[in-house]
């Protein structure tokens, strides 16, 4: 067994009651504080890896392998997992080095993750049976994790978060990359309540089939008490406007959480705007997701800054 309570603060994870800038109505918002678990295997990351790491021991494997991009959440939480619970990591990053090494794989490096890059049109074969044979042939005999970590196993783990909420709720939020945690959350609705899920990739639409498909696969079981809110992507992955960067500051002031600009951020303000055009039932009770993700942050700086400087240039034409 893997001693996992002794670095994961699993009742950290408490509900916080927020409040939304210039919202004043009967429903009730809370945010449920995934993001505290650990500081670099936060969040939905945790959830998804819980049951992965319990099966890798089991079958006996000393390695992890995984994908991801250069900014991932999943590689930072999987590099840190394996250095906290004793196995060797790897992760095929898409795309080629870039130097100096940006925070995440700095980060991922130094805690000894093994780094190799996978060009772009080989990264989309990532899951082709001689791909896979390859990595095989060329790490042994490795346990091999998803991108995003999105397998049954990361269901099996996301579904606690519903287990784990003990309040009464209408609704229950989460950003979407992969789907793999809006699937475990509603396979642990069982059909009871409403899931909401956001995506911030651009024309999402293929994610409701893999979602779909996901819930089947593991609980042979299909629900509709569900959908996806497309239109929060703020122009796509890791893509930021001027209009969602005020919005997170404006919901640390008010609340006192940071929100990444990359998924919490998109995902509540979605919550804001549905709100806002009355779309939740009068006297819910709305529970967000802090699916953690803050590491991103400080490799999206440079973009914010540069946005920022952006919208006062264009300020001061005026
Ligand atoms: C990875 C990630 C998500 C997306 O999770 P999926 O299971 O891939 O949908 C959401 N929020 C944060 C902070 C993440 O790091």
């Amino acid at each position: 067994m893997i001693n996992f309570e002794k670095h994961i603060d699993t009742k950290a994870a408490v509900l916080e009651e927020i409040k939304f800038p210039g919202i004043k109505s009967g429903n009730r918002f809370y945010i449920k504080r995934e993001d505290k678990f650990h500081h670099a295997i936060s969040g939905n990351k945790w959830r998804k890896l819980k049951y992965n790491l319990i099966e890798a021991k089991r079958q006996g494997k000393e390695t992890l392998l995984t994908f991801g991009g250069a900014y991932s959440n999943h590689i930072y939480a999987t590099a840190s997992a394996g250095n906290l619970f004793g196995f060797k990591t790897i992760g095929l990053i898409r795309g080629e080095e870039h130097l100096p090494l940006n925070p995440t794989l700095t980060f991922a490096k130094e805690i000894g993750m093994e780094i190799h890059y996978v060009n772009r049109s080989d990264y989309r074969k990532r899951y082709d049976n001689d791909f896979i044979e390859k990595i095989y042939e060329q790490f042994g005999d490795v346990y091999l994790i998803p991108e995003g970590g999105t397998n049954l196993l990361a269901l099996k783990g996301a579904k606690e978060i519903v287990d784990d909420i003990e309040i009464d709720f209408d609704y229950i939020c989460s950003a979407c990359g992969t789907g793999g945690t809006i699937a475990g959350i509603i396979s642990g609705l069982d059909n009871h309540k409403y899931a909401i899920g956001f995506p911030v990739l651009k024309g999402a639409s293929f994610l409701e089939r893999n979602i779909t498909k996901l819930i089947k696969d593991f609980t042979g079981k299909e629900f509709n008490n569900w959908h996806l809110e497309l239109n929060y992507h703020f122009g796509g992955y890791a893509k930021i406007k001027a209009e969602l960067i005020n919005f997170i500051e404006e919901f640390e002031t008010l609340n006192g959480i940071k929100l990444d600009p990359v998924y919490t951020g998109k995902m509540m303000y979605g919550i804001f705007d549905l709100e806002r055009k009355g779309y939740f039932k009068k006297g819910s009770t709305i529970i967000a997701i802090h699916t953690g993700g803050l590491q991103g942050i400080e490799g999206m700086k440079p973009k914010i800054e540069k946005l920022k400087l952006t919208v006062k240039n264009t300020l001061k034409m005026h």
